[in-house]
């Protein structure tokens, strides 16, 4: 079942159509990936989720009925563009926007000194946010869109300018805030960090949804005929076999993508006569960098059928 219905929404600044009748589902429970590459209409379709932008037409319903002010109240929004308060302190600045959303006392306290534990940042309570190093700002950010517990939580770009341990520190929470029932709306476009964390996802390119659903559904449809192989020796012969239809080299992973009729079977044949030492052979597999390009066109030599628009 889903919680959040987004119908139709369409905004032009100008000349721009930025989001043109998009309509996607969220249903409950679910880290909901919005990805698409830089321009593609993300950011517009958040901000007209949070009432920043007013739609041109569209409407977004929540559980039933069209949302409003309200729902900023119900959501954690973490923007793409950061915005805290520079001279003031971290603590200061946890409280202060709690309290905006009407959110004070113990229990805010407590909460705000786990997460601090967490990332790392106890010792920096009384340290002016102009003091911390950007990644670690950015993290104080991210408390701030938590602290009320918000039961959407709507993150645009989170990793931006997080180093690799306090990626993964993120990608942890997030999971644990799934794990407590919040739904989570995940906007970016680094296709490794979706295909790890949401279950479901809305590709956004031009303004227009052209991929949506649940992220082990599209990889079924996807992945027919897809082979992963992972070994050091270059398999760009393969391109000569008749059962092969293209292979993507990403170093030490190459996917290959099998014509019509091709077996995987008779492509490992071909590979153990060559005396290639595979360390990886896994058949209907796809990443969702794949999924992303074949959808977008963006290969010509993939064939785009499939995509549910
Ligand atoms: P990114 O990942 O780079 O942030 P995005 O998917 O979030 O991209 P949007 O920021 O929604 O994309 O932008 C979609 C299109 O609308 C772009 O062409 C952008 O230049 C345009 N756009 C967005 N906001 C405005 C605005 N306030 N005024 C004019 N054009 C805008």
């Amino acid at each position: 079942m889903y919680v959040l219905e987004v119908k139709e929404l369409t905004k032009s600044f100008g000349k721009i159509k930025a989001v043109d009748h998009i309509s996607f589902t969220v249903p409950e429970g679910s880290v909901f990936g919005l990805i698409g590459r830089n321009g593609a209409g993300k950011t517009t379709t958040i901000r007209m989720m949070m009432n920043i932008y007013l739609p041109d037409s569209g409407e977004v319903i929540l559980r039933g009925t069209k949302i409003g002010q309200e729902f900023k109240d119900k959501a954690g929004y973490l923007p793409e563009e950061r915005g805290l308060y520079k001279k003031m302190k971290v603590w200061d600045t946890l409280l202060y926007f709690a309290e905006l959303k009407g959110k004070t006392g113990r229990e805010i306290e407590k909460k705000a000194n786990y997460y601090l534990k967490k990332f790392e940042l106890f010792d920096r309570k009384n340290s002016k946010l102009e003091d911390l190093s950007k990644g670690n700002q950015q993290k104080i950010q991210f408390i701030t869109t938590i602290l009320h517990d918000p039961e959407f939580l709507i993150l645009d770009e989170p990793f931006s300018g997080l180093d690799p341990i306090n990626t993964d520190l993120l990608k942890e929470i997030i999971l644990e805030l799934k794990s407590q029932g919040k739904i989570i709306i995940l906007c970016t476009h680094l296709m490794d960090f979706a295909e790890r964390l949401c279950d479901h996802i809305a590709l956004i390119e031009k303004g227009k949804i052209i991929l949506h659903g649940s992220l082990s559904e599209i990889k079924t449809r996807f992945a027919k005929k897809n082979i992963l192989i992972s070994c050091e020796e270059d398999l760009m012969f393969l391109k000569d076999l008749g059962i092969v239809d293209s292979v993507m080299d990403n170093g030490n992973e190459k996917s290959i993508k099998l014509k019509n009729g091709g077996e995987p079977q008779e492509l490992l044949r071909q590979l153990i006569q060559k005396n290639i030492i595979i360390k990886k052979f896994a058949a209907d597999e796809i990443s969702l960098h794949e999924i992303f390009i074949e959808a977008t066109g963006e290969d010509k030599r993939l064939n785009t059928e499939g995509a549910n628009v």
